[in-house]
């Protein structure tokens, strides 16, 4: 059998199952994204999940409107803890993301990323008047944001086609070895703007803060960032104490 056939009759037992599993309500972009691609996602929760991937950035701007509907935490301000038994984050390039974290968690039902309740296949909106799904502590749009968050390499390819293929530093060609890069480097974020309000926080880790430059000019602005902070030395610890409290 040739590999379209083999292709064809795949996608067609993938379609039946999907179209059996399909929910009354579903959301139609993605009904369209699952249909059009080159292997039918065979399951409902696929199709979303497979829809988030293919628009990180959607995902991500999406993330951070669920987060500022949350808000801060009472109470909470962002910390760092010298191991992961403190229930903390120890790196300052991780995101701070306060439901994460043991004392704020918002429990079963709601996401840990962004607060928001989840409902069913991951989605965002209640669409079947369900309530929330107990058993889910993420939505499939903040799986994908998280994932960007923290590897943001992995979306050089989508970067650089929203930068036209120039590089956001001398706006010459990208070069194959270009680089994703943060606007403000994330330890300035943490020195300068770690007391802004979380969810405003989170844009320094998304597309508002990502580029991709070319390797020279990336060279050159880590140069200069580094000789700030040899400048102005701080430490993740040396933070004034109300803040490790
Ligand atoms: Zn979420």
């Amino acid at each position: 059998m040739k590999m379209s056939e083999c292709r064809e009759l795949r996608n067609a037992r993938s379609l039946a199952r999907l179209n059996k599993a399909l929910p009354e309500s579903f959301p139609a972009p993605v009904l369209t994204h699952a249909l059009n691609r080159r292997w039918t996602p065979p399951m409902p929760r696929l199709a979303i999940d497979s829809y988030w991937r293919a628009h990180p950035f959607r995902a991500e701007r999406l993330a951070r409107a669920l987060a500022a509907r949350s808000g801060t935490p009472q109470g909470w301000t962002w910390q760092l803890g010298p191991d992961r038994e403190s229930g903390l984050p120890t790196r300052f390039r991780s995101p701070p993301a306060p439901y994460r974290e043991k004392a704020f968690s918002r429990g079963p039902g709601s996401c840990c990323v962004c607060g928001q309740p989840v409902y069913r296949l991951g989605w965002h909106e209640d669409l079947w008047d369900r309530g929330p799904n107990r058993n889910a502590s993420w939505h499939t749009a903040c799986v994908t944001a998280w994932r960007l968050w923290n590897a943001p390499s992995d979306y050089a390819k989508l970067l650089r086609k929203i930068q036209r293929r120039r590089c956001a530093e001398t706006g010459s060609r990208l070069w194959k070895g270009a680089e994703v890069d943060h606007r403000v480097p994330l330890f300035r974020v943490w020195r300068d703007h770690r007391t802004m309000a979380w969810p405003s926080l989170l844009s320094f880790w998304g597309l508002p803060n990502l580029q991709v430059i070319n390797r020279d000019a990336h060279a050159a602005k880590c140069a200069s960032e580094a000789s700030e902070r040899v400048r102005a030395p701080f430490s993740e610890f040396a933070l004034p104490t109300s803040a490790l409290i």
